[in-house]
């Protein structure tokens, strides 16, 4: 005989049970209504153990934390955070973060860097290797990125 349990009242994140539901097969049903004011139904298991805590608008919720939090990590409106690593994009051809390779028209091959920062790109041509266009990107991190308030 399985627990009989009456949540009527309860409140499961953002759901307060209303009314005792259909008994279905997967067990007795719950009405609840959502803060967001729609009603949804869950049957008893999904709301004890915690699988149901909004009528489903509370799936958005988690990005809207991520954003807010990417938020929290901008200096200036800057995402640093996305320069603090120094992994390349998958579709760069040098393997070093913010450096590109070009060809010349004598078949040379020359490096760029280039950092993007609120929608603004600085660049610079012409590095005959990789590690000097590195280089320059680093510097390019230090003079245009905002430095991180010291609190
Ligand atoms: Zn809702």
């Amino acid at each position: 005989m399985p627990k009989k349990y009456n949540l009527i009242d309860k409140r499961f994140g953002k759901l307060v049970v209303k009314m005792k539901g259909n008994v279905t097969k997967q067990g007795q049903m719950w009405e609840c209504v959502c803060d967001c004011g729609n009603v949804a139904i869950y049957r008893t298991s999904m709301l004890i153990s915690g699988d149901a805590v909004s009528c489903g608008c509370l799936r958005h919720d988690p990005t809207m934390k991520r954003n807010k939090a990417r938020e929290a990590q901008k200096v200036n409106g800057v995402e640093l955070f996305r320069f603090q690593n120094d992994k390349a994009m998958p579709f760069n051809s040098t393997g070093a973060k913010g450096v590109s390779k070009y060809l010349l028209k004598n078949g040379g091959t020359k490096y760029e860097a280039k950092i993007v920062i609120n929608g603004t790109t600085y660049r610079k041509k012409g590095f005959d290797t990789i590690e000097d266009a590195k280089n320059y990107r680093k510097q390019l991190e230090e003079l245009y990125l905002p430095k991180k308030s010291q609190k």
